[in-house]
């Protein structure tokens, strides 16, 4: 086979590997979890962690209800229990209990307040947590629709590379490296294919001396214009 074919053979698998890369380089950046899951999360975790607390004011509340009414009861008890007989003392019991009542009923109400709050607070974090489930599910099926994108690139690549190394084999190194320079210089495009007598690189109408060279199984014809390989169709 002439060389130009043998190059432009190369030049195709050369141009699907760099096209396949940029695909991987692509995935990969998208397979980044976007803001709108990390907003999700941060609004759930924080929906539950501000539930917790409500929940833990609750029961401290709770607890201190309980404290409260042993102190009523025992300080009820002993006013009521004929033990204590002194005007005074029996009073300084009574402004006791009273004060301990008001206390009870201010927290009664501040627990009141508080179980009112559990309840936004439980709509709040069951809201969150269905929204975070939804975008989490949509985002995991997208990624997993990426993954599966980059199984086949990566295959289709690695089949490339063998037949890259394959095809440059049969090159000798003079050829390869003209090849490679111009694809650097080029865009990629190394090897041009004359087709109705113009360049398929820079789309000149070659000199019939162009095309006649390009028809001899070697050396390498140039297009007089881009400098390119030509490759006779
Ligand atoms: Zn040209």
């Amino acid at each position: 086979m002439p060389v130009a074919d043998t190059l432009y053979q190369l030049q195709q698998r050369d141009q699907r590997s760099d096209a396949l890369r940029k695909r991987q380089r692509d995935i990969h950046t998208a397979l980044a979890e976007p803001a709108s899951v990390l907003n999700a999360r941060t609004t759930a975790a924080e929906a539950q962690r501000a539930l917790g607390a409500l929940q833990t004011t609750l029961r401290d509340a709770e607890l201190e209800r309980q404290t409260l009414d042993t102190k009523i009861k025992s300080e009820e008890k002993r006013l009521y229990g004929g033990k204590v007989t002194n005007v005074k003392e029996m009073t300084g019991i009574e402004h006791e209990i009273e004060s301990l009542k008001r206390r009870l009923s201010k927290l009664d109400d501040g627990m009141l307040e508080t179980m009112f709050e559990i309840e936004q607070g439980q709509a709040t974090q069951a809201t969150a947590t269905a929204k975070l489930a939804q975008i989490e599910r949509r985002w995991e099926a997208h990624v997993a629709g990426l993954h599966e994108q980059l199984v086949a690139v990566e295959a289709e690549l690695a089949s490339l590379t063998t037949e890259i190394s394959d095809l440059r084999g049969d090159i000798s190194a003079t050829d390869l490296a003209i090849y490679d320079r111009l694809r650097d210089s080029k865009h990629g495009r190394a090897v041009a294919r004359i087709v109705m007598s113009r360049c398929e690189g820079c789309q000149v109408t070659l000199p019939n001396i162009d095309i006649a060279r390009a028809r001899q199984p070697s050396p390498l014809a140039y297009c007089s214009q881009c400098g390119r390989i030509l490759l006779a169709g």
